[in-house]
């Protein structure tokens, strides 16, 4: 019955394209977004990318530049109720650095009740609505944390004051499990991840760019009549920026970062387009990120995929990759 209640969301793959606005000081500039509407958006195609013109795209949503986070986390909140009838769901956000993936998943530097992003809004819904069914069911709740850089994983709650709990991990093994209660303790743990991911930054300056972080909450609920127990977990995931490197430009480090980017963002794109064709090989095992997502990819899983997209001239050549590698997980 419960199960299924989830009809609302047709196929267990959206995409959702969101375009930044120009950002203050860049006002006046060339746009180029030549046109959007809710399902579609048309980019204007400088000369050295082909034939001048235009190229349109079409998704599950398009968020314009003035759309609040409240109107985008609006579309998204069928899949948190969904993670409380024992569905694996994940949410990316995909884009070149800059074009919005933490302002969609987490805000802006300045943190206001209008302005926090996807990630705050969903657990705020999640005991919201455990609390509102807390007649028929009992929850329990729980977060992890973890980066992964270069194809390594790194345990941001990996703190001494952080209790561990005894409960096990879905697939991020070693990673701490910590039990939550309320939004506020969640936001002091996001606070501590983000804190421990900094400490490692100050050395190879915005790392944060180039790593994954993946943000799981897992949530198990208890039918209180029947005893039955549900299992349901989320992954918010901040992808590293999508930007291509030009080899020719970059060595040593550098070059090792972009290209497990590289490869990690291509063995995603591979994952959910496969999916998305029914393929029956999956290939989860080439990166690191699908390998620990593989419970929540595919199967009765549900996938969201924010790409974002940064409205200036300059930056169409990503911005038409990104595109493309929208267009193939859709
Ligand atoms: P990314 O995480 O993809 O590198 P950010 O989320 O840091 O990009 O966004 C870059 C800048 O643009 C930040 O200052 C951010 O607050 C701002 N920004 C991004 N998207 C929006 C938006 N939809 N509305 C207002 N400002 C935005
Ligand atoms: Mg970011």
């Amino acid at each position: 019955k419960l199960y299924n209640q989830v009809q609302d969301l047709k196929g267990s793959i959206r995409v959702y394209c969101r375009v930044r606005p120009f950002l203050p000081g860049q006002a006046n500039r060339v746009n180029a977004v030549d046109h959007m509407d809710e399902g579609s958006i048309t980019i204007i195609t400088p000369s050295k990318y082909g034939k001048d013109g235009r190229k349109s795209f079409t998704f599950n949503r398009v968020f314009g530049p003035y759309v609040t986070q409240e109107e985008v986390f609006a579309d998204t909140q069928p899949l948190i109720r969904s993670v409380l009838d024992g569905y694996n769901v994940c949410i990316f956000a995909y884009g070149q650095t800059g074009s919005g993936k933490t302002h969609t998943m987490t805000g802006p530097k300045e943190l206001t009740p209008e302005s926090v992003g996807v990630n705050y809004r969903a657990l705020g819904d999640l005991f919201f609505i455990s609390e509102q069914r807390k007649d028929s069911f009992s929850y329990e709740v729980s977060v992890q944390m973890i980066e992964i850089y270069n194809e390594q994983v790194r345990d941001l709650l990996a703190a001494d004051e952080i209790r561990n709990s005894s409960q096990k991990g879905l697939n991020v093994p070693d990673a701490n499990v910590v039990p939550v209660s309320s939004t506020s303790d969640v936001i002091n743990l996001m606070n501590l991840g983000q804190k421990n991911r900094a400490v490692s930054s100050t050395a190879m300056n915005d790392r944060s760019s180039r790593s994954h972080s993946c943000l799981t909450v897992h949530v198990q609920g208890r039918e209180l009549a029947s005893g039955t127990i549900i299992r349901g977990c989320m992954h918010l995931v901040d992808l590293a920026g999508s930007e291509r490197v030009d080899k020719s430009e970059v060595v040593g480090d550098r070059l090792k970062e972009a290209q497990h980017i590289n490869k990690s963002l291509s063995a995603l794109g591979d994952v959910i387009s496969s999916l998305s064709q029914k393929n029956s090989h999956v290939p989860y095992r080439n990166s690191k990120l699908t390998q620990l997502l593989q419970d929540s990819l595919g199967g009765q899983a549900k996938t969201l995929m924010f790409i974002h997209i940064s409205p200036e001239p300059d930056a169409v050549g990503e911005t038409l990759s990104t595109l493309k590698f929208a267009e193939r997980v859709s």
